[in-house]
C-alpha cells in the first residue's frame, strides 16, 4: 500500500504530523506538503516560476516540501517526485473546519481533489475548530478511517473523494460517524479596512460567514451534534437542473 500525504497548513503544522504517525505501519508512505501555510487557496497551481523541492530533517525528516500550493504538491509527486502511483492521497489534518463552501476555497480539500482527479481515491480531513486541541485523537479518527477506506479501495478502486470534519474532542474517536451533504454559508463578512503606515487603504479578508443550511444530514448539523462528518464530494459544477431552462432561455429560437 502506498499512501501519499499532503496539506495546506504548511509542512511544519501539528496536524500533518499527527496524520504522518497515524498511519504508520499502513505501507509506504510519503509526505510533499507546501512550504509555508496555503489555507484559501483551492485548486491553485503554479504556472509562472519554477517550483523547488527540498527533503525537511528534524521532527519533518523525510517530507518532501513545496514551494507552492496544496494542488501543486499532490500534483509534482503524481507526476514526477513518486516513483509509483499512490493507492490512496490524504489531505489534513487540517487546523479549524472545511464545511459547505468552505469546501471551494479549501486548499486542504484541493489537495486530495488534485488525487481524486488523477484517478486517486482520496480524503481531507480537517478538525472542526481551529487551534490544533485533541489533535491526536482527531489523528486516531482519521486512521480508523484510512483502514476502513482501504478495505473500500479493494473493493471499489475507482477514485472518489471524502471530506471528513472532525470535533476537537478527546473522546472522538468514540464520537458517532454520518455521512452528510455539504451545507451552506452566509457571504463572508466584510472586507476589513486599515490604513498602512503610509498612508494607503489596505483590506483583510474577512471571517467566513455563519452556517445557513445546516439542517439536519448536513456537515454543519453533524459538527454541531458533536458527530464526526463524512461528506462524499464530486468535482461537476454543471447545474444539470438547469440545462432545459438554460437551453429554453439562450439557444431555442
Ligand atoms: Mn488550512
Amino acid at each position: 500500500m502506498r499512501i501519499l500525504i499532503a496539506n495546506d497548513d504548511g509542512y511544519l503544522a501539528p496536524g500533518l504530523t499527527a496524520l504522518v504517525r497515524a498511519c504508520e505501519g499502513l505501507g509506504d508512505i510519503d509526505v510533499v506538503a507546501p512550504e509555508s501555510n496555503a489555507s484559501g487557496t483551492s485548486n491553485a497551481l503554479t504556472l509562472h516560476r519554477p517550483l523547488n523541492v527540498f527533503t525537511a530533517g528534524g521532527e519533518q525528516r523525510g517530507f518532501r516540501v513545496v514551494n507552492g500550493t496544496p494542488s501543486d504538491c499532490v500534483h509534482v509527486a503524481l507526476t514526477g517526485l513518486l516513483e509509483r502511483k499512490p493507492d490512496l492521497v490524504l489531505s489534513g489534518i487540517n487546523n479549524g473546519a472545511n464545511m459547505g463552501d468552505d469546501t471551494l476555497y479549501s486548499g486542504t480539500v484541493a489537495a486530495a481533489m488534485e488525487g481524486y482527479l488523477f484517478g486517486v481515491p482520496a480524503i481531507a480531513f480537517s478538525q472542526a475548530e481551529k487551534g490544533w486541541a485533541e489533535i491526536e485523537a482527531a489523528a486516531r479518527v482519521a486512521r480508523d478511517i484510512v483502514d476502513r477506506a482501504l478495505a473500500a479501495v479493494r473493493e471499489r478502486p475507482g477514485p472518489w473523494l471524502l471530506n471528513v470534519n472532525i470535533p476537537n474532542r478527546p473522546d472522538a474517536a468514540a464520537l458517532p460517524r454520518v455521512i452528510t451533504r455539504l451545507g451552506r454559508r452566509h457571504a463572508s463578512e466584510p472586507v476589513i479596512r486599515q490604513i498602512n503606515p503610509r498612508g494607503e487603504a489596505i483590506y483583510w479578508i474577512g471571517p467566513a460567514g455563519s452556517a445557513r443550511e445546516a439542517g439536519e444530514g448536513t456537515d454543519f448539523f453533524a459538527v454541531s451534534q458533536g458527530r464526526v462528518s463524512i461528506t462524499p464530494l464530486q468535482v461537476d459544477l454543471t447545474d444539470h437542473a438547469a440545462l432545459p431552462l438554460w437551453h429554453q432561455a439562450l439557444v431555442a429560437s
